[in-house]
């Protein structure tokens, strides 16, 4: 199956409500135009510097999501452009995006990554230190980036009761912060394996790579 194949069967499965961003990291130009002639317009990067060379050579109505772990010193790359940042995992990186956003004169869409799986290789803040972020003088101090919502990445494994769990967790976290602030309504949850259950639990927003692209 072609790529717009893919993007067309995934969309007919995905509810009006629930955004698609295309994960196209390391995929060519040719390959994501594939995609956006399909009508595919909003595309997840994991990594700032190829995210950053895609923007400057693809269409610019493209939307470009930044989904991958941020190093706080690139940040300033993708300040004059990224529609959403999907990993923010501390209050340091987020007053650094505040930095970059004051300096480029735009207000940043950010997403706060939570861990919710059993392994503990991925990253994100766990339930305490979400509520310390938000309580913080530093974070209400941060006029230059918006809270969208909250990501997060599920166990790897077969199991889906376990997979369930964690997204209903999260989705939990995500009603409580949605109570909180105003501009809460994203909940970005769900890849090419797990979306189907991401999106039962409540997901607002999946990120499918390899079901659009095939495998990298
Ligand atoms: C790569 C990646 C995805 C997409 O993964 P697929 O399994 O290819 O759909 C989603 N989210 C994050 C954070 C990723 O790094």
């Amino acid at each position: 199956m072609s790529i717009a194949d893919n993007l067309r069967k995934i969309r007919r499965e995905l509810p009006e409500h629930v955004e698609l961003v295309a994960v196209s990291k390391t995929k060519s130009n040719q390959e994501i135009m594939e995609a956006y002639e399909a009508g595919q317009r909003v595309f997840g990067e994991n990594k700032i510097q190829e995210m950053t060379e895609k923007w400057e050579t693809l269409p610019r109505d493209i939307e470009w999501h930044m989904i991958g772990h941020v190093q706080r010193n690139k940040v300033k790359y993708m300040a004059p452009f990224v529609s959403l940042v999907h990993g923010v995992d501390s209050l340091k990186l987020l007053k650094e995006i505040d930095k970059q956003g004051r300096k480029h004169n735009r207000v940043i869409p950010c997403l706060l990554q939570i861990h919710i799986a059993r392994e503990e290789t991925k990253f994100g803040l766990d339930e305490q230190e979400l509520q310390d972020l938000l309580a913080s003088e530093e974070f209400r101090k941060c006029r230059w980036v918006k809270v969208r919502g909250l990501m997060g990445m599920a166990t790897f494994t077969d199991d889906e009761e376990v997979v369930r769990r964690e997204f209903h967790l999260l989705k939990n976290m995500f009603d409580t912060l949605k109570n909180l602030l105003p501009d809460v309504g994203i909940l970005s949850m769900g890849m090419s394996g797990d979306y189907h259950i991401a999106v039962e639990e409540g997901s607002t927003m999946v990120r499918i790579g390899s079901s659009i692209f095939g495998e990298r």
